[in-house]
């Protein structure tokens, strides 16, 4: 916060570049890859766009996975822009008959088959969220992009990591991904208005071809003048001043011990739930998010009831349902700058709010997270 309060320099004068370079430099750390960076001034939303309209073109076949309300928002863009967006999600019922709904990763077989079976190869790119941040799922994406090369299929693929980016290990070269979009009010720890895209060769090739029209979003106006350090237009300086501090912060701790930190918590975090005797939305451990735990209600309990009594007598904000999991879950976050006591406090303020509003809990969450915590020596950068 004291980086952003700095004054705002002139973006074309002689100290911006080095601002300019550090910063693009040290996402390129963060995205795990070698290659270029954007970084608009946009929420996560124009960023998604940002990727859409620089590797398509109008009435290009796209196949989306719905893991949740991100996902189901994102194809709505797609759609919106003109995509043909053909939508899969995990079929079935769960065991109590109901249609599965929003606790599963991608299943990479659906992609597979849905893929060979486009032998004429009409669709144009595979779109998945990594951290579907609606219900705590972090899905496999290395296993994605096999998927997509077995059925030795041409699709690009595009990945949103908004929330999953500097909390969750994200690896945009290793991975095969052709473009990572993320933003600045998740993982990175800061204000909203940063919008990221990372992008592959084969992306930038695409993007030679696509005829989406396209000004403001464009790349290459905008990756020709990053390499001097500056941007076309007027970038967010102050936002800047804050990446270039967090991704220090970040750097500073390492990466692998920032994805440890959130997984501990994660961990703490599910073990309270399951003390309490409630579920978790995510129904599939190998997949349980590091930067949010989903805690479903039980029947008849409205989930905004239990936020809003625990906003308003403990001051603690829990995430909300979204879309059609609205007032049947709510949403524990750990992501960002977080620490054992912030997190064990929050799961108090939970378990108070869930008994004032009558839930019957088995046993006491707080103490099965303090139980993780102490169990699991803290990673010494906490301390
Ligand atoms: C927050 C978020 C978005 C939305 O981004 P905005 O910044 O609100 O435009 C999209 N996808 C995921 C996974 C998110 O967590």
């Amino acid at each position: 916060m004291r980086a952003l309060s700095l004054p705002t320099i002139d973006h074309r004068g002689p100290e911006f570049a080095a601002l300019g370079r550090k910063v693009l430099g040290d996402m390129q750390r963060i995205f795990q890859t070698q290659n270029p960076i954007l970084i608009y001034p946009t929420s996560g939303t124009g960023a998604w766009e940002a990727a859409l309209v620089n590797i398509l073109s109008p009435g290009d076949h796209v196949l989306m996975y719905e893991t949740g309300h991100f996902a189901a928002l994102w194809s709505k863009l797609a759609t919106a822009l003109g995509l043909k967006a053909e939508v899969i999600a995990m079929p079935g019922l769960e065991a109590n008959g109901t249609p599965t709904s929003w606790r599963y990763g991608v299943q990479h077989d659906l992609i597979e088959a849905r893929l060979r079976a486009d032998t004429a190869h009409h669709i144009r790119a595979v779109c998945v969220v990594h951290n579907e941040t609606s219900t705590g799922v972090t899905s496999d994406i290395a296993a994605v992009r096999q998927a997509i090369d077995a059925a030795g299929h041409p699709a690009l693929l595009l990945v949103d990591t908004i929330s999953g980016l500097a909390a969750a290990d994200y690896r945009h070269d290793e991975w095969g991904v052709d473009v990572s979009i993320s933003g600045s009010q998740k993982g990175l720890m800061l204000p909203p208005g940063l919008g990221f895209n990372a992008v592959s060769p084969k992306a930038l090739a695409a993007s030679k071809h696509a005829t989406f029209p396209k000004a403001f979003w464009g790349w290459h106006e905008m990756i020709e003048m990053n390499r001097t350090g500056y941007w076309p237009t007027t970038p967010a300086t102050n936002l800047l001043y804050g990446l270039s501090e967090a991704c220090d912060m970040l750097l500073d701790d390492g990466l692998h011990a920032v994805f440890a930190r959130h997984k501990r918590w994660a961990t703490a975090t599910q073990a309270a739930v399951r003390a309490w005797g409630l579920e978790i939305q995510c129904a599939e451990p190998s997949v349980y998010s590091p930067i949010l735990t989903g805690v479903m209600m039980p029947e008849g309990v409205d989930a905004d009831a239990v936020r809003k009594l625990i906003y308003e007598r403990y001051d603690c904000s829990l995430g909300t349902g979204l879309g059609k999991v609205k007032g049947r879950m709510f949403r524990i976050g750990h992501l960002g700058d977080c620490n054992d006591l912030t997190l064990i406090a929050a799961i108090a303020g939970c378990e108070m709010g869930l008994k004032a509003v009558g839930v019957v809990l088995q046993s006491s969450g707080v103490q099965a997270a303090m139980d993780v915590v102490q169990r699991h020596p803290i990673p010494q950068i906490n301390q």
